[in-house]
């Protein structure tokens, strides 16, 4: 793919970047290689530094980062504000506490002393998504570099104003140059990378098949990863659920970034005695929800990331109909080729049709009907993926008993799925493995050595 800077509200292109020449790679692969020996040596107390003036940077900074992601992908610009002060937060909480999270584990054993040290591994590369532009990046920059590892970031095609940005976020902060560095290239060209002997470890953050690609070539180069990457998320709602907080949420959570999140809900069981009730009221909330121009304040939701990915949505949903799903609300694309797409709830679903199997990344809402709570269970669970999920029900013992039965990285009972840098974030099947955030995530790219004392 072209990087390339493209509104996908207007259908125009912004700008369009070169990507660097071998050449240059090799200069910055080398020199991150160098930084790492230095910055590994760095304390804690200098790292902090660095993250929280990062941290302040981003907040300074938070209207023209949000804007910017609202030009490259279509994030509503409010929406874009939160985003930036999600990743202040971050690199403010790995400034406070990785150094607790990395601290020497004391381990009894009959040497005089032995506990696990936790070292750096060196250049780790990141390859994200144009989805959170800024936070997929900063999930994991701030973590690694609190670790004492640099890292190199190939973005999202589409985004490449949003990776510069951040790139100069960090060197404003004092970072060495170096030790974080945005390259500009296509995925083809990922590959190499992954095969060069100083780069150490990849963390990938995308779709399934990107996924596979990249652990595959990690895994014939004995390189550890970590990947983050799709799902379709099971939104359970039993009988017993506050029903109108369970559908204002539902539409919520479908709409999240107009649905193109990994963890948006996207597939809504419901207990039978109360699916068409919570249909109706679903349905109300998501035809209240204002689409239009993302840079207006008022704006909920706004088009999809590049048309490619409105037209890929519309044949899902296409087919889908076309093995006999029933639409429950209309919407869809507004033509052919743009971005702009409306949401649409989908019901009478079985598998095959792309709406059961698939993830849908963007604003249609899968309904699934359920007999009772167990086979609520068994429909969540008939899914290749496995990262979020949520329970709806007023009694908590229950929704811990189902929440306990979900094949998934997470699952919220009576609340929204989200992520926050306190608690691990991660799937399990085809969603990925390895988990980002909290001490897990940290613990991810370090040489957990044991030392022996005798
Ligand atoms: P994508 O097409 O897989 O792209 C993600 C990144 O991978 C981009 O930088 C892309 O580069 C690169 N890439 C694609 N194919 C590659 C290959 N064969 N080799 C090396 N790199 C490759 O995904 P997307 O459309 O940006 O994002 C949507 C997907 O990400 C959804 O499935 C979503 O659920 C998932 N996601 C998961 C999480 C999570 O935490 N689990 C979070 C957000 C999104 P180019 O742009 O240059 O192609």
């Amino acid at each position: 793919m072209a990087i390339e800077s493209f509104n996908p509200y207007t259908g125009r292109v912004l700008r369009r970047f070169k990507p660097h020449t071998p050449a240059q790679v090799e200069r910055m692969v080398a020199q991150a290689d160098k930084a790492f020996r230095e910055w590994r040596r760095t304390s804690f107390q200098e790292r902090s530094r660095v993250l929280h003036r990062a941290a302040a940077l981003l907040r300074e900074r938070q209207h023209e980062l949000a804007r910017l992601m609202t030009l490259e992908m279509g994030k509503p610009i409010k929406d874009g504000r939160g985003e930036v002060e999600k990743c202040a937060l971050t690199c403010d909480f790995y400034a406070e506490h990785a150094e607790h999270m990395l601290a020497d584990q004391v381990i009894e054993t009959k040497a005089r002393r032995s506990f696990i040290a936790h070292e750096p591994l060196g250049v780790v590369l990141a390859v994200m998504p144009w989805n959170f532009p800024f936070w997929q990046a900063i999930r994991f920059a701030a973590p690694a570099l609190m670790a004492g590892n640099v890292g190199l970031l190939k973005h999202a095609s589409n985004v490449p104003q949003c990776a510069l940005a951040l790139e100069t976020i960090f060197h404003d902060a004092g970072l060495p140059r170096a030790a974080f560095r945005t390259l500009l290239l296509e995925s083809k060209d990922v590959e190499k990378l992954i095969e060069d002997d100083r780069v150490q470890a990849v963390t990938l953050t995308g779709s399934e098949g990107a996924g596979s690609h990249v652990g595959a070539a990690a895994g014939r180069n004995i390189k550890k990863t970590v990947l983050e990457l799709g799902g379709s998320d099971a939104f359970i709602v039993l009988a017993d659920a506050d029903l109108e907080l369970a559908a204002k949420t539902a539409a919520q959570a479908r709409m999240i970034n107009a649905g193109q999140s990994c963890i948006a809900a996207k597939r809504f069981i419901v207990e039978k005695p109360v699916a068409k009730e919570f249909i109706s009221q679903m349905k109300t909330h998501l035809l209240a929800m204002r689409g239009g121009d993302p840079m207006d304040e008022g704006t909920q939701y706004g088009p999809l990331a590049r048309p490619d990915l409105a037209d890929e949505l519309t044949k899902q949903v296409q087919d889908s109909i076309k093995l006999g799903a029933k639409v429950e609300l209309y919407g869809g694309q507004s033509e052919p080729g743009s971005a702009r797409f409306a949401p649409m709830m989908l019901s009478n679903l079985k598998p095959g049709m792309p709406a059961y199997d698939e993830e849908l990344f963007g604003p249609v809402a899968s309904i699934l009907i359920a007999r009772d709570e167990q086979h609520a269970i068994e429909l969540a669970n008939d899914s290749r993926f496995g990262l979020g999920g949520a329970v709806w029900t007023r009694d908590e013992k229950r929704g811990e008993r189902v929440a306990r039965q979900v094949e998934s990285g997470a699952v919220f009972v009576n609340a929204l799925v989200a992520s926050s840098p306190e608690m691990p974030f991660g799937g399990i099947k085809k969603s990925g493995y390895g988990r980002e955030l909290s001490h897990l995530g940290i613990r991810e790219f370090v040489n957990q050595k044991s030392i022996w004392i005798g």
